[in-house]
């Protein structure tokens, strides 16, 4: 079983799949060759961005996560504040490889952008070549950024084996694979599905430090809304999108009313915060991949922040809702050049729907039927970010999330017979659909509205 703390991460915007993959990717390839005594041999890097990750990886920022990386820095310690400066000295012509070993580096001639390799084991390709004295090859690896900050080698990909699965060290004690498993063992177990996740992750670590790690995502998703309700002007990349969150935010709070539309003025702002904090490239949180990373945010900021059971609710959604994620990951993906929109906006809603209605009391099957219902009325959710950037129409589009997953928390709770689609059945379908879509709709900005929205 993967873990909550590998679903949810604090990483860095714009994109889990674009910028904390590659960024992570790029790391691992030069910390192994410090571990292989290699480093001090290195006179040259050479990294080809495939795929989708050449296609729209200049508006991710894939170039610059790949800098990043090869300089050591990982998603989650990297200050946001900082990046700029260590890119502008990335940019005088050196860089120091893991901050020790410097090289000759010019990111516009040692990153490539091979937009014509698309990749078989997975859209998201990176090739990674280092060279000692006179171009000798010490080391060529490819891998794959598979959506939600996740990384696999090729052989990974090609021939996974159980350990890469299910690591050898980690058992849980109620394994599932299905969503119909998943609701048996909470039935054989007397658990609901928060108590089930957590008893899991007590294969991986104690009880104590799980609950530090989800208070720390909890920390950083909230965290990660009110900074976005303070920082004004336009997001960076060329449309010239302003930000919108802390002007609706400023006008809320400034007339309060009873109107009941306020509520959705509320989950549209709080999600519209996170994205436009991920657009800037600020920190966020997987959740479970960066372009979706305003829905769960957004939903347990309305209904899990304030009063004395707020922690432990807002504990309660974040282990329903990765209980859920889980299913997604292993059964299809949540990756968007795989599955477009679907695998990260539908999922996202999906996961927050499920974890609202656990908040609300619902019945492990309720919960299931409020996921299944925040993925099947996503269906079909193409990708197409217009001009590469994650902000038309992604930030918008998980406020519309947010909205949806309560919605469907609210019609699931109010169900009580079996519901005709499960969620097993609604998973599968979201991945045949993904296999179907043109690889125009898949994060390589050819389609959609990137190409019938002037990108200026
Ligand atoms: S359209 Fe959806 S999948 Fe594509 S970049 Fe935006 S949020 Fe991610």
């Amino acid at each position: 079983m993967l873990s909550i703390l590998q679903l949810f991460r604090i990483g860095l915007g714009p994109s889990s799949s674009h910028t904390v993959g590659p960024m992570r990717i790029a790391r691992r390839f030069v910390a192994s060759l410090a571990e292989a005594r290699k480093l001090g041999d290195v006179s040259r890097i050479g990294i080809a961005l495939q795929g989708s990750l050449a296609l729209t990886g200049v508006g991710h920022g894939s170039v610059d996560a790949c800098v990043l990386g090869l300089m050591g820095w990982e998603p989650e310690a990297i200050d946001p504040d900082a990046v700029p400066a260590l890119l502008a000295q990335a940019g005088k012509g050196s860089i120091r490889l893991m901050g020790q070993h410097p090289v000759a580096f010019s990111p516009a001639r040692d990153i490539a952008l091979a937009c014509d390799i698309i990749p078989e084991l997975h859209p998201n390709g990176m090739r990674l070549k280092a060279f000692g004295q006179r171009e000798a090859l010490l080391a060529d690896e490819t891998w794959y950024s598979t959506g939600g900050g996740f990384i696999a080698s090729a052989r990974q990909l090609a021939t996974p084996s159980a350990d890469d699965l299910v690591p050898s060290l980690v058992r849980a004690p109620y394994p599932y694979a299905s969503g119909a498993e998943l609701l048996s063992l909470c039935g054989s177990h007397d658990l609901d599905i928060a108590a089930l996740v957590l008893a899991n992750e007590g294969s991986w670590r104690p009880e104590a430090e799980t609950l530090a790690g989800i208070d720390r995502l909890l920390d950083a998703m909230f965290a990660c809304i009110e900074r976005g309700l303070a920082q004004e002007g336009c997001l960076p990349g060329g449309l010239r999108v302003r930000r919108r969150a802390p002007e609706m935010w400023r006008k809320l709070t400034a007339n309060p009313t009873n109107e009941t539309e306020v509520l959705l003025d509320r989950l549209n702002l709080f999600a519209m915060a996170v994205n436009e904090e991920n657009a800037a490239g600020g920190r966020v949180v997987t959740a479970p991949t960066n372009g979706a990373a305003g829905i769960i945010p957004a939903v347990l900021r309305q209904y899990c922040h304030e009063g004395p059971q707020a922690r432990e609710q807002a504990r309660r959604f974040l282990l329903t809702a990765s209980g859920i994620g889980l299913l997604y990951k292993q059964r299809a993906s949540i990756s968007g050049a795989e599955m477009g929109c679907q695998g990260e906006v539908g999922v996202a809603c999906s996961m927050a729907a499920a974890g609202l209605a656990a908040v609300w009391g619902g019945t492990p099957q309720q919960v299931a039927a409020a996921a299944e219902i925040g993925m099947e009325h996503n269906l079909g959710l193409t990708c197409d970010p217009v001009g590469g950037l994650v902000q038309i129409p992604c930030i918008e589009r998980n406020a519309i999330g947010a909205v949806k997953a309560v919605n469907a928390a609210r019609l699931a709770l109010h169900s009580h017979e079996m519901p005709k689609v499960s969620l097993d059945q609604v998973i599968e379908t979201m991945r045949q659909t993904g296999i179907d879509m043109s690889a125009k709709y898949k994060e390589t900005s050819l389609g959609g509205l990137a190409v019938n929205v002037a990108a200026c």
